[in-house]
């Protein structure tokens, strides 16, 4: 019997640890390096659509995932002013007999919580930055910052949108700033119990900049994101404690519900929001790359994390179809890169269409979204939920 492909990921985020737990499942001898003392999410929502949704419930966690998430009845995307419906697309059981999975909404340490539960304790080394790997053509060396070195068949850049792989691999380039800041954070939803918010994803949309709002964490706690346009981002840190009254003076004049929302808010934090152009390549040799390390997007269509964990998918695919490293990485990248690369172009267009001025454009936005054939609609949104990623087609020329 060969030994199994050795597998080493940098990152240990939830692209790095779907990762592993789906090579582990495939029987690769996989082990995560991540640079942070601990295994760690920030305090806000996620959104887990179904084409993700498919890939974890294969790998065991549909039971977690019915536990700690909550599965919305719409996306709801309404007017700023006068809360009127532009376009309300139904989640729930409609989803599940469209594309066979559930979309959840959850909080993100509780998503990264299930799946390191999964993965070995032995297998994840925290503490292990990474800071240069050597491409041997057989094998690939790693070195970490603590001094500790190791060995594998394949390497996996799952280092986020600093990545250290990415970097190495194909040369230095700084993510550009994308124009728009958000402000993230969570509120007990007995707080804003008055207000009686239905079980939805509200998404509100306004002049420079929108504003959404859903449960997560079984309904106990409202997950809010509100993203503003803004010219330049002069601080040297990309996460920082935000001020909510500069939120709340930012959607002056906007409907009492996202007022409310606001106004319960105790503490927030404010990223600057920064992408990528495509790259035209993710994988060189035994290595690759995958999650915002090669395809850091907008968040304008809530699938960053979901491109991740169906990156995760495909290369194991990929890997498990031959024992060629070089040409299973070349083959995950051409089924991957064309997908990851049109998501992360709509979601900069959303960008651009979610916050138009009230005027003619805007009117013509809302009258196409009146056709229920835009957005999440299931008609607009079907080559994204229904995709299976675990199941490798070669792209079309
Ligand atoms: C406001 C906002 C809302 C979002 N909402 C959604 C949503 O609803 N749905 C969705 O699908 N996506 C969403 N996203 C996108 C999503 O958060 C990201 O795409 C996703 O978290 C990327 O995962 P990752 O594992 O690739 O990278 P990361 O989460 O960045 O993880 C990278 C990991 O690598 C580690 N690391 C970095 N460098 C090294 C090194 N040299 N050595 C070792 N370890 C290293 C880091 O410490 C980190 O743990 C949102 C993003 C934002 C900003």
């Amino acid at each position: 019997m060969t030994e199994p492909l050795s597998v080493g990921v940098a990152g240990g985020g939830i692209g790095g640890l779907t990762t592993a737990l789906s090579l582990l499942a495939a029987g690769f001898d996989v082990h995560v390096y991540e640079q942070a003392r601990e295994l760690s999410e920030v305090g806000a929502g996620i959104q887990v659509s179904p084409n993700a949704s498919r890939i974890l419930h294969r790998l065991g966690l549909a039971d977690e995932l019915a536990g700690l998430g909550v599965r919305p009845f719409a996306w709801h995307q309404r007017r700023w002013d006068d809360g009127r419906t532009l376009l309300r697309t139904p989640l729930a059981d409609e989803v599940v007999a469209a594309f066979g999975f559930p979309h959840y909404q959850m909080h993100r340490a509780d998503l990264l919580t299930t799946l390191a539960r999964h993965v070995p304790a032995e297998r994840v080394h925290v503490g292990h930055r990474l800071t240069g790997f050597a491409d041997h053509g057989d094998r690939v060396s790693l070195a970490f910052e603590n001094g500790e070195t190791a060995e594998v068949d394949v390497l996996v850049g799952a280092d986020g949108i600093h990545s250290t792989v990415r970097e190495q691999l194909l040369g230095p380039e700084s993510p550009h700033f994308t124009g728009c800041v958000a402000y993230r954070g969570l509120v007990p939803a007995e707080r804003l119990a008055a207000l009686g918010l239905p079980v939805e994803a509200q998404v509100w949309m306004g002049p420079g900049r929108h504003f959404v709002h859903y449960y997560v964490q079984s309904g106990r706690l409202v997950n809010f994101v509100a993203l503003i346009d803004q010219d330049t981002w002069t601080r040297e840190s990309w996460t920082d404690p935000g001020n909510i009254d500069d939120a709340r003076a930012a959607y002056e004049g906007w409907h009492p519900q996202v007022l409310d929302i606001l106004g319960s808010v105790e503490e927030t934090f404010i990223w600057a929001l920064f992408d990528r152009l495509p790259l035209e390549r993710w994988s060189v040799g035994r290595v690759t790359l995958l999650g915002d390390a090669c395809h850091p997007m907008l968040p304008f269509m809530a699938q960053g994390a979901a491109q991740a964990i169906e990156d995760a998918a495909a290369l194991t695919a990929c890997l498990a179809e031959t024992t060629d490293v070089p040409a299973a990485l070349e083959r995950y990248e051409a089924v991957r890169l064309p997908r990851a690369s049109r998501l992360q172009a709509m979601s900069a267009n959303n960008k651009i269409r979610f916050h138009l001025p009230d005027g003619p454009e805007q009117e013509a936005r809302d009258a196409e979204m009146a056709t229920r054939s835009t957005d999440w609609s299931i008609r607009a949104i079907a080559w994204v939920y229904g995709h299976d990623a675990g199941v490798i087609e070669d792209p079309q020329d």
